[in-house]
């Protein structure tokens, strides 16, 4: 894409209001942009980092299993009252209209997704299945300052699981954790597998992932020695205690942010909607559900909080809106005409464009200052510049954003011939 087309600008000062790093770059890179607290729209190069994110997700789930659908976000309020959640979840946004009926906005969807599975498994054959979604979740958050890592709007990954038995729920569970340390790893992050309570309908422990960040809400506890890791909410241990799982390391307490959670919910939504299958003797059975949630959009926060530094955003190239930033230096377009340089920059730019590189151009006229600071806030992983000297040489500066190494490469060499 042309630079000079684009219709988002990018800024020099933060906006005053934001108090979160991520939200401060994303705003002044035009990413983002804030409708409210807790709500964001995603302009151009915000969307494609979003769906990257959300593409990387939608792999794994696949490779596990998962059958992609798109839920309702408004909901019966009905489904909700069944279930006891109308009056029990405090973040339920309800609404009501003009007829005086009443409707729930979704803040998750086991109320949809229960109904949906029930009409559809009616024997054992019908088992195991996992469904799963990505989309808008709506929650009526007390605090929204930590930016698109906790919105009142946001996008979730949500996966649904019915099961016959117990041990093929924790087969699929085991499975599922991979699954998501795959993900965030494919990312560019650390996540860490931390035991956490059940909520509130089970006693069983499910697992919280979560990636060390100081701009995290979380505070957990980990081993420095073996993969152990906790909740501090539920931990009995105290700081610098000996783990007790691997009785080698010491526990370290670090805030972190939660990127994903796993729950067994046993038969609670089987229970609330009636649902049942029959099994191998023709007699009905409840099945065992599990819910597997990923923030996709606290991601992309978390990315940001992660690798960004004091120039700006910095992207892996897995969820990079684009792989090169093309920087053009035209020596000036005034007297005879043509500038050698801009000839070589659109050359060099439809080469990229052929051989399937996402590549941003900054064709517009700048100062090089100006380009690279601006170029470094987008923090789109390589920069390549195209001056007076490539042209006369033949060979390009690539620059890494994130280490600001230089290596000069021929045009076959950028485009991998
Ligand atoms: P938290 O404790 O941070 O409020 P939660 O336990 O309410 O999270 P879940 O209901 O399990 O979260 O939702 C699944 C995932 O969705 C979470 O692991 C988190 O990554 C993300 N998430 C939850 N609430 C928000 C929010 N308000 N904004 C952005 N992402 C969120
Ligand atoms: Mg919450």
């Amino acid at each position: 894409m042309r630079q000079s087309k684009l219709f988002t600008k990018t800024r020099r000062e933060a906006p005053a209001d934001e108090v979160a790093k991520n939200a401060q770059l994303l705003v002044r890179a035009g990413y983002i942009h804030k409708e409210m607290a807790g709500v964001y729209s995603y302009l151009p190069f915000g969307k494609k980092v979003l769906e990257k994110i959300e593409q990387v997700v939608r792999e794994e789930m696949d490779a596990i299993g998962g059958q992609e659908i798109r839920m309702a976000t408004l909901h019966p309020s009905e489904n909700w009252k069944q279930t006891g959640a109308w009056d029990n979840v405090d973040v339920l946004f309800k609404l009501q209209s003009r007829t005086e009926k009443e409707y729930a906005i979704g803040q998750s969807e086991e109320e949809i997704v229960t109904p949906i599975a029930r009409e559809y498994v009616q024997s054992y054959k019908d088992l195991p299945v996992a469904i799963y979604q990505i989309g808008q979740k709506y929650r009526d958050e007390l605090r929204a300052k930590s930016g698109i890592m906790r919105g009142r709007e946001f996008t979730m990954k949500d996966m649904y699981s019915f099961h016959e038995t117990q041990e093929d729920f924790d087969r699929f569970y085991t499975l599922a954790k991979e699954s998501y340390l795959k993900i965030y790893e494919r990312l560019g992050l650390v996540a860490k597998a931390t035991e956490a309570s059940g909520g509130a309908f089970t006693k069983k422990l499910s697992y919280e992932f979560m990636v060390l960040t100081d701009a995290g809400e979380d505070d957990i506890l980990y081993c420095d020695s073996c993969s152990y890791c906790v909740n501090a909410e539920i931990s009995t241990q105290k700081k610098d205690d000996e783990c007790t799982r691997c009785n080698k390391g010491k526990l370290a307490r670090a805030k972190a942010s939660e990127v994903g959670n796993i729950f067994d919910l046993g038969t609670k939504y089987a229970n609330d909607f009636s649902f049942t299958y029959k099994d191998k003797e023709g007699k009905d059975q409840q099945p065992i559900m599990g819910c597997f949630g990923i923030g996709i959009s606290r991601l992309m926060g978390v990315i940001v909080e992660t690798f960004g530094d004091d120039k700006g955003l910095v992207w892996p190239e897995s969820v990079a809106p684009f792989s090169v930033h093309l920087v053009s230096l035209p020596a000036g377009r005034q007297g005879s005409g043509i500038d050698e340089v801009c000839k070589a920059a659109d050359a060099l730019y439809d080469d990229l464009v052929q051989a399937g590189i996402e590549v941003l151009y900054d064709d517009r006229d700048a100062r090089a200052g100006e380009k690279f600071a601006e170029s470094d806030l987008l923090g789109i992983p390589q920069r390549i510049v195209v001056g007076k000297d490539a042209v006369a040489t033949g060979t390009f500066e690539v620059v890494s954003r994130a280490t600001g190494d230089v290596a000069k490469k021929s045009r076959a060499e950028i485009l991998g011939k």
